[in-house]
């Protein structure tokens, strides 16, 4: 499921190919995928101008001339591909229709451009969804307003991490930071990565975090965030960015993935759990729990 870097490498991506560009035309093929009613896409799809490409949390915002906005969540298998005569750039869930010809079976989404470019929206599960919305009330939907504090906004300090945290006090660390309204943009990758990188266990109460913990596992946050955005985001195969380079981010994992091989810090062999239903990858000797106490008070839960 693409996680805060990729969508990010995807609003880079659009934010120097989509400005400026004015919708002719849209098609769908599933009415889920495009979601506003027939009056708003006539009214203030067609016709817009793209104005911006923004990001908040694992959605996309592109912002339309018409005070509307193209909200766009690629979910688990979603993927944005911008097509023109010279340009070409995909990013999103990683399969071939990223450098394939389209449209094709995974393609939901067709919007077409005046200047006979086009932006398709693949979606092959058809989890993912674009949803026109009018831009002045997007702060106050729920879908935006529940959202936790963005990670690489410059303003986000540990002391803002310990305040969310706590909000759930009896959760276990992975729990929590895989809650959308606790941080945004956080998956199953970079939380095990910025875990392994704090040395702190996924199963670990957050009541139990100690304040240099907490520390540790902000200044890892960022920078495994960032250093995913530097790589492309992450993924495993075929992923394309705006100059065709692949993705690389997988390949630099210290965990994720690597049950079986040693831990990069201590060299013990990295192990696979389940915590809060999702497979975590942990290194038994770098990520200790705390005391046998706490373990036992997150077996129970
Ligand atoms: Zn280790």
């Amino acid at each position: 499921m693409p996680e805060l870097p990729e969508v990010e490498t995807v609003r880079r991506g659009l934010k120097k190919l989509l400005p400026g560009r004015e919708v002719q035309s849209v098609k769908t093929d599933w009415p889920k995928s495009l979601q506003g009613s027939k009056a708003d896409v006539q009214q203030f799809l067609l016709g817009a101008r793209i104005e911006a490409v923004h990001r908040r949390a694992k959605m996309l915002l592109i912002e339309l001339s018409s005070d509307y906005t193209l909200v766009v969540h690629l979910k688990m298998t979603g993927q944005l591909v911008f097509q023109s005569d010279k340009e070409r750039f995909g990013a999103g869930h990683p399969t071939d229709s990223l450098a394939h010809k389209l449209p094709d079976s995974s393609t939901r989404v067709e919007i077409a451009f005046t200047d006979g470019s086009r932006l398709f929206f693949n979606d092959q599960r058809k989890f993912g969804w674009i949803r026109l919305l009018p831009t002045p009330e997007l702060e106050h939907l729920p879908l935006f307003q529940k959202l936790g504090p963005e990670p690489l906004d410059p303003s986000f300090s540990w002391q803002q991490l310990r305040a969310m945290l706590q909000r759930r006090p009896n959760a276990s660390i992975k729990a929590a930071l895989l809650d959308q309204t606790v941080i945004s943009g956080i998956g199953n990758i970079y939380a095990d990565e910025a875990l392994w990188g704090a040395k702190i266990h996924p199963t670990m109460p957050i009541r139990s975090l100690s304040l240099v913990q907490i520390k540790r596992l902000h200044g890892e946050l960022i920078s495994i965030l960032q250093l995913a955005i530097s790589k492309g985001g992450s993924t495993d195969k075929n992923y394309v960015d705006a100059k065709g380079k692949k993705g690389s981010y997988l390949h630099f994992a210290r965990v994720f993935r690597r049950e079986g091989q040693s831990c990069p810090r201590c060299g013990n062999a990295i192990i696979k759990l389940r915590v809060s239903g999702r497979g975590t990858h942990v290194c038994p000797v770098c990520q200790k729990l705390k005391s046998p106490r706490a373990a036992k008070t997150e077996a129970n839960q």
